[in-house]
């Protein structure tokens, strides 16, 4: 069994009982309460069990925002590697490939006829390369992620004001690129005055919209709160209560999506 055991002051309100079932991100945990208890403390069984053990009369929300903090730790020990594994399929630059944006379909359509360095497009429902960018995986992958990049901005653009005026934060300024397996970042602006930069992975616009909406939300949320503490989801909860809904489902979703790989 391994053990971890937090180290914050606690706050008394009402608890959660015994034998409750947490669910988190994912993740369930049975509840073990205890009246000598002073910490939270998370165990893993040899089974894979998860149990996060409570102080009498600590609320829910600081349980979920424990196992929150240590959720990276909880899937390394249970060994969650092989679900949580990416499984993002590569692509092949054929006419019929298929590819998702906001969570529809799109199919390849390779075109002789187009200049060798088209920017691909969206025409009658398929995505249009020219048989040079097919040809060459460099060029292919790079025309196509140019395309995510240009469609994904002007989405988001169209998106932000509504979230933001839900959180009460200004608008940041946006921007869609290769962040690597990450969805999204969010940078102040120097010295602190302004509202900043959003990074977006362009990955993450082959996702349904309520998907993407997630992401914008929590990075707008960074605008006024860095970091992931119980204020964080606080603000992320008063303009989008099924956050955790929707994070599960990216957490489950995103590992399916292509992430620029040509097979
Ligand atoms: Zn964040």
């Amino acid at each position: 069994m391994t053990v971890l055991v937090d180290d914050r002051v606690s706050l008394a309100c009402e608890g959660l009982a015994e034998g409750d079932l947490l669910a988190v991100d994912g993740l369930e945990l049975r509840v073990r309460v205890s009246a000598r208890r002073k910490r939270f403390a998370l165990t893993v069984e040899p089974d894979a069990g998860l149990t996060v053990h409570v102080p009498e009369g600590r609320p829910a929300a600081d349980a979920e925002d424990f196992v929150r903090a240590h959720r990276a730790w909880l899937v390394e020990k249970v060994g969650f590697s092989e679900r949580i594994r990416p499984l993002n399929p590569p692509k092949r630059l054929v006419d019929g490939e298929s590819f998702r944006y906001l969570g529809r379909t799109y199919r390849l359509a390779v075109s002789a006829d187009a200049p060798a360095d088209v920017r691909v497009r969206l025409v009658a429902g398929r995505l249009v390369v020219s048989q040079e960018q097919a040809d060459d995986p460099d060029r292919g992958r790079g025309a196509l992620i140019n395309w995510y990049c240009r469609a994904g901005h002007a989405w988001t653009r169209g998106r932000l004001q509504p979230w933001a005026a839900r959180m009460g934060v200004a608008e940041p300024e946006v921007e869609v690129r290769d962040l690597g397996r990450r969805w999204g970042t969010y940078r102040p602006e120097e010295g602190g005055h302004g509202p900043g930069r959003m990074s977006l992975g362009w990955p993450l616009f082959q996702l349904p919209m309520h998907l993407v909406d997630y992401v914008v939300a929590h990075e707008l949320a960074h605008v006024r709160v860095p970091g992931h503490r119980a204020d964080f989801w606080r603000l992320l909860s008063s303009a989008l209560p099924e956050f955790e809904e929707r994070r599960a489902e990216l957490d489950e979703l995103g590992r399916r999506m292509w992430m620029g790989e040509i097979g």
